[in-house]
C-alpha cells in the first residue's frame, strides 16, 4: 500500500466531495483525493477495513480504485485543507471542534424533551440525504440480487459500527460495516420505508416496504424493530419470496415420493399437511402443490399469513388479525364462498384444524401446514389436540414433513469413490431407521442385502461403485462449499392401515414402522438417498435431522 504524505498545496477535489460529509469522513476514516488514469484515489488511515468492507464501493460507483496510507495527523490535516478549520491547514493544527460529533454537541446542551425532537429532526434530514437512500437501495437490492432471505441490521453504540448481514441459504453472511455516522439515519430511513413511527425507540414495531416505490424492484421487505442494548434499535427485514411457484417436478422430490404425492392430491376431497419448522420451505411447497392442481374449472381459495408466492385463478387472501381476519374466521367464510380447494398458511389450534376436517368431510380438499417435525408426529400432535380419531383418519389424506439441506456446490464440489467403511456407515445409518419394520424384524439379513442391491441399482456407475462428493469452496458459492438448498421429504400416506392406526390411538414408532413397510421413506433416508446422489453431504442431512 503506497504512502502518501501530506500536501499542503493539494487541490480541493470539489466534485468528488459534494455528497461527502465532513462528519462521515473523519468517523468513516477514508477520503476521495483524486481521480487519475488508474482510477479514483482513495486516502486512508485504516486501508485493511475500507479494502474489505468495500465500504467506498457503496458510495461510488467506480470500478477501480486506487488506496493510499496515511497517517492520522496528515489525515486531519488534509480534512483541514479541504474543509477549513483548525491552523489552516497546518500540520499542527489538529481538529478539536470536528472531533465533537453533533450528537455529542446535543446531549451537552442537556436531556429534555425538545432534544429529543431536535435529534429525530437530524435523523429526518439525513435519512432523506441522498447517498444514504442510495445506500439503503443498494443493501436491498444486493440482497435480493445475491438470493439473501433476510437483512440483520445490528447497531452499536458510540462510535461503533453498524453491522449489516445477510441470511442466505439458512446461514448469515457479514456483508458491509456501516459508520457510526450513518446509524441514526439509516434506521430511521429504513422505518421511514415502512411508515413506523420514528419517534418510538423503546418498543418493538413491525411493518411493511414496499420497494417499487423506492427502487426498480417489485419486491415486499417485511420488517421488525427491536430496541436493543444500549438505547440501539436493531432492525431484521425479510424478503418475501414473491413471483411463480416453484413447478412439482422440480421440487427436489424423489421419484417414488412425486408419484405418491401426485396421486395423493388428485383426491376430490380430503386433508393434506405440509410440516416442518420455520424456515423449512412448507409454504413453497404447498404453492407447488396447488399449482398441481390450478385448473380452470376448479375453485382455490387460500388464506397466508404473508400472502408471499401468488398465483393466477388462486383467490387469496391476508390474514389481518387486528381487523379481525384470523384463521378461523376466513376458512369458515370460505366454506360459505362455495370453494373445491381451501388452503391455510397455518393450522395450530383446535378451532381450526376442527374447521379442516369439517371441510374436507363435506366434499373439499384442505391443505395446511402444520408446526410439527415430523408425519407421524403430527398426527398424535392433532389427536392430542381433541380431535375425533375417526372424522380425523376418515379426513386424511397423508403429511408430508419437509426440511431444507445445504446443496452442495456443483462448480467446486469434489468427488470420491466410496470406501467400504463410508458405504457401510451409510448403509448402517439407513437402516436403523427400519429397526421396527416387520421385514426387518423377520430377517434382517436379507432384508440388508436387499437395501443394498437397490442402491446398487439406482446410485452405482456400471462397476457398482458410488461417489460421494466433498464440499471445497469457490467463487460461485463464496468459499462455503454449497449453494442452494434441496428439501429433504418424508411423505406418510393416509392408508386403510394408518387410519386404523389413529382410531386405535396407536403410538408413534408402530405408525412409523407400518408406514415405513408400506413404502415410507423418512427424511434422514430421503437425506441419505440424496447423499447417495451427490447433491448433498452426510453432514448437512445430520444437521437438519436432528431433532
Ligand atoms: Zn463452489
Amino acid at each position: 500500500m503506497p504512502y502518501e504524505p501530506f500536501k499542503a498545496d493539494r487541490a480541493k477535489p470539489s466534485d468528488l466531495l459534494k455528497n461527502l460529509k465532513r462528519e462521515y469522513i473523519e468517523s468513516s476514516q477514508w477520503v476521495p483525493i483524486d481521480e487519475v488514469s488508474e482510477g479514483l484515489v482513495i486516502l486512508t488511515t485504516d486501508p485493511e477495513w475500507i479494502q474489505t468492507s468495500r465500504v467506498v464501493n457503496n458510495v461510488f460507483s467506480r470500478s477501480r480504485l486506487v488506496y493510499r496510507v496515511c497517517s492520522q495527523r496528515e489525515f486531519n490535516a488534509t480534512l483541514n485543507l479541504f474543509f477549513g478549520g483548525g491552523g489552516g491547514g497546518g500540520m499542527s493544527s489538529g481538529s478539536e471542534m470536528g472531533d465533537t460529533s453533533m450528537d455529542e454537541m446535543l446531549s451537552a446542551m442537556g436531556g429534555d424533551e425538545e432534544e429529543v425532537d431536535d435529534i429525530i429532526q437530524e435523523d429526518v434530514s439525513a435519512a432523506a440525504d441522498n447517498e444514504l437512500v442510495k445506500l439503503v437501495n443498494k443493501i436491498i437490492m444486493d440482497a435480493h440480487r445475491m438470493g439473501a432471505s433476510d437483512i440483520h441490521v445490528e447497531p452499536a453504540p458510540g462510535k461503533g459500527k453498524t453491522v449489516i448481514r445477510l441470511r442466505k441459504d439458512g446461514s448469515l453472511l457479514p456483508y458491509i460495516e456501516v459508520p457510526s455516522s450513518f446509524r441514526n439515519s439509516l434506521v430511521t430511513r429504513i422505518k421511514i420505508m415502512c411508515d413506523l413511527d420514528i419517534s418510538e425507540k423503546r418498543k418493538p414495531q413491525d411493518g411493511k416496504i414496499k420497494f417499487n416505490k423506492y427502487g426498480p424492484l417489485d419486491i415486499e421487505l417485511r420488517v421488525a424493530t427491536i430496541p436493543s442494548q444500549g438505547g440501539m434499535e436493531d432492525i431484521v427485514m425479510r424478503i418475501l419470496a414473491t413471483g411463480e411457484p416453484i413447478k412439482l417436478n422440480e421440487l427436489g422430490l424423489s421419484a417414488r415420493n412425486l408419484e405418491t404425492l401426485k396421486a395423493v392430491i388428485s383426491k376430490p376431497y380430503g386433508l393434506f399437511f405440509v410440516c416442518g419448522p420455520t424456515g423449512s420451505g412448507k409454504t413453497t411447497t404447498l404453492h407447488s402443490v396447488l399449482g398441481h392442481i390450478n385448473k380452470p374449472e376448479t375453485k382455490i381459495w387460500t388464506a397466508e399469513d404473508p400472502v408471499e408466492i401468488t398465483q393466477k385463478g388462486l383467490r387469496q387472501v391476508q390474514i389481518n388479525k387486528k381487523a379481525g381476519m384470523d384463521f378461523a374466521t376466513i376458512m369458515r367464510a370460505f366454506l360459505r364462498a362455495d370453494p373445491d380447494v381451501i388452503m391455510v398458511g397455518e393450522m395450530r389450534d383446535k378451532e381450526t384444524v376442527s374447521i379442516g376436517i369439517e371441510a374436507s368431510l363435506t366434499g373439499h380438499l384442505v391443505f395446511a401446514t402444520l408446526h410439527t417435525n415430523s408425519a407421524p408426529e403430527s398426527i398424535v400432535r392433532l389427536l392430542d389436540m381433541g380431535m375425533d380419531p375417526f372424522n380425523f383418519s376418515d379426513a386424511l389424506l397423508g403429511v408430508l414433513a419437509q426440511r431444507l439441506a445445504k446443496r452442495l456446490c456443483k462448480k467446486c464440489k469434489k468427488p470420491h469413490t466410496a470406501t467400504q467403511e463410508e458405504l457401510k456407515s451409510l448403509l448402517a445409518e439407513y437402516s436403523t431407521e427400519l429397526m421396527n419394520c416387520a421385514s426387518w424384524r423377520q430377517d434382517a439379513n436379507a432384508a440388508y442385502k436387499a437395501l443394498y442391491a437397490e442402491w446398487v441399482k439406482l446410485f452405482a456407475d456400471e462397476m457398482g461403485r458410488f461417489t460421494l462428493y466433498e464440499p471445497v469452496g469457490c467463487e460461485d458459492c463464496s468459499g462455503t462449499g454449497y449453494r442452494g438448498r434441496v428439501g429433504l421429504h418424508e411423505l406418510m400416506v393416509g392408508t386403510d392401515l394408518i387410519k386404523k392406526n389413529i382410531q386405535e390411538h396407536a403410538r408413534v414408532a408402530e405408525m412409523i414402522a407400518n408406514a415405513l413397510n408400506e413404502g415410507m421413506r423418512t427424511l434422514k433416508q430421503d437425506g441419505i438417498e440424496k447423499v447417495l446422489s451427490g447433491i448433498t453431504d452426510m453432514h448437512q442431512v445430520r444437521v437438519v435431522c436432528m431433532k
